[in-house]
């Protein structure tokens, strides 16, 4: 299987294989990675991964994208990744939680997010690529994290051969918690500090040194390069894929559907990252009928597919699911290419630099409607739906996946379509917890982590998820606090 550029419009593309695309992340021409083809997935195979547990399901649909890697590798390296220590009851379970609704719930790993899905196989795959393109250099994995981001890949990425990381968070930008859990991150090659500014001042730093030559030269003089651990890198979309592959062969293990029935699937969004991982599933033949582009108030997305103008000129909201506070979703570009080709994709993203905003066209949009409803809950919406999740429902949820279950319900109202539905649950309700606290109605005593925490204990009645207990009582490691105009200096300084 080789790799094109989603922007490459060229009568022949240049291709790469799967480890030059993973260990590159971005192309040259700034456009992301795509396989040439999208590989088949028949009912012979889906019959026989539902027989398998979810390491193995994850290694047989990894092998069918990442065709140059070695098929042993890949199952060792998935079942170290998925294994029960690092995902305790399980990678995916998929827990009732309505009529015909299912919550795919992403965050049992190591940090209590959904990116732990892909940040714990991703630098396997990553360290893979490195032997075997022949690299000697070390590789410097750059974050600027919200949030959620630089903790699963803090921990994806500790003690992994040939490789370090680097992960900058906004000051006053990441709940108690989030820092807590980046500032007493262990491992060797690991280094967390924190940036006086809010995200976009972080972000902005890290886009200037991967941008910057004299820098990368300074890094090539001694021995490394720097790399990404986004989600426009293939590697950490790919793992994405099997999710969805597996509920669907859960759904058919208990009975709820029998092969061939199509289920819907509801994603809340930001990056389009996640969604777009179930369209390729979609693609590959998995029985999907429509997928449910969930968005928050940011709903950037949501005016898009209804209106075929993705305009980013407007107001940006702080909610409370920031994970999905977002105006350029970057992976709409792989979609946009895969329905349109690369002279519309390139098209598109230079309007998108340059104006802020385009208008895709009506034969794009005409197939996005086929599959892609889009919805979104405003503050107040998502704070009703946890609440009646919580008190009417018995199930706890955190604000984004909250958002997707506002969203599937408004689609269901709307449409009257009642196909099971597949809600990917992103995040563990106690890495909200304050908000989720204030939504179902009580405000937790202090602002410290474990207060918050035991608050939220208390009132739902469930316990706080070990990683996030035991993250209570670890020493803090890293206190550094710069200014963004000090951040290559931190790293080549170290
Ligand atoms: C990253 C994230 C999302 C958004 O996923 P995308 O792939 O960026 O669309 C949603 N919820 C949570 C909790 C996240 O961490």
């Amino acid at each position: 299987m080789k790799y094109v550029s989603t922007r490459d419009t060229a009568a022949h593309p240049n291709e790469v294989s799967a480890a030059q695309a993973i260990k590159e992340g971005l192309a040259h021409d700034k456009g992301l990675y795509m396989p040439v083809e999208i590989p088949t997935l028949t009912k012979e195979g889906i019959l026989s991964l539902a027989q398998q547990p979810y390491f193995e399901r994850a290694a047989a649909v990894l092998s069918m994208f990442l065709t140059d890697y070695d098929a042993k590798k890949l199952l060792s390296d998935c079942k170290k990744a998925y294994s029960e220590t690092r995902f305790p009851g399980g990678a995916a379970p998929l827990v009732p939680i309505g009529e015909n609704l299912y919550a795919l719930e992403l965050w049992h790993g190591p940090t209590c997010a959904f990116k732990d899905m892909a940040l714990q196989i991703m630098p396997r795959l990553l360290s893979s690529a490195l032997s075997m393109t022949g690299e000697k250099r070390r590789a410097h994995i750059l974050v600027a994290t919200s949030g959620d981001t630089g903790k699963a890949a803090l921990e994806g990425y500790k003690d992994v051969p040939g490789v370090d990381i680097t992960v900058f968070f906004p000051v006053d930008g990441v709940s108690p918690m989030q820092k807590l859990q980046m500032v007493t991150q262990t491992g060797s090659n690991v280094n967390v500090c924190a940036v006086r500014g809010n995200f976009d001042d972080t972000q902005s730093g890290v886009k200037r040194i991967f941008a910057d030559a004299s820098l990368a030269q300074r890094a090539e003089d001694r021995g490394f390069f720097f790399s990404s651990a986004n989600s426009i890198n293939w590697g950490r979309l790919a793992p994405q894929i099997v999710y969805y592959i597996s509920a669907y062969c859960d759904l058919m293990n208990r009975g709820e559907i029998t092969y061939g029935d199509k289920i819907n699937i509801c994603v809340p969004t930001g990056n389009f990252g996640n969604i777009f991982a179930a369209y390729i599933a979609r693609e590959m033949g998995l029985p999907i009928a429509k997928m449910i582009c969930a968005s928050n108030a940011n709903c950037v997305l949501t005016d898009f597919i209804r209106t075929g103008v993705y305009d980013r000129t407007r107001e940006f909201y702080k909610t409370m699911s920031p994970s999905m506070d977002i105006l350029i979703s970057s992976n709409l570009e792989r979609l946009l290419y895969l329905l349109g080709g690369p002279e519309i994709t390139r098209d598109c993203m230079e309007k998108l630099v340059c104006d802020g905003k385009y208008t895709a066209p009506a034969s794009v949009m005409e197939k996005i409607h086929n599959v892609l409803e889009g919805y979104y809950c405003t503050e107040a919406e998502t704070a009703q739906v946890i609440r009646d999740t919580f008190y009417s429902g018995g199930y706890l949820a955190d604000p984004h996946t909250s958002v997707g279950i506002g969203c599937a319900k408004q689609y269901i109202a709307a449409s009257g379509d009642h196909t099971k539905t597949v809600l990917a649950s992103t995040a563990s309700p106690y890495k909200f917890a304050k908000d989720v606290c204030t939504s179902l109605g009580t405000t937790p005593p202090g602002e410290s982590p474990r207060e918050i925490l035991e608050t939220l204990s208390s009132i739902s009645k469930t316990p706080i998820p070990a990683p996030l207990a035991a993250t209570l009582s670890l020493p803090v490691r890293f206190q550094t606090v710069i200014d963004a105009k000090d951040m290559a200096n931190f790293i080549f300084d170290r």
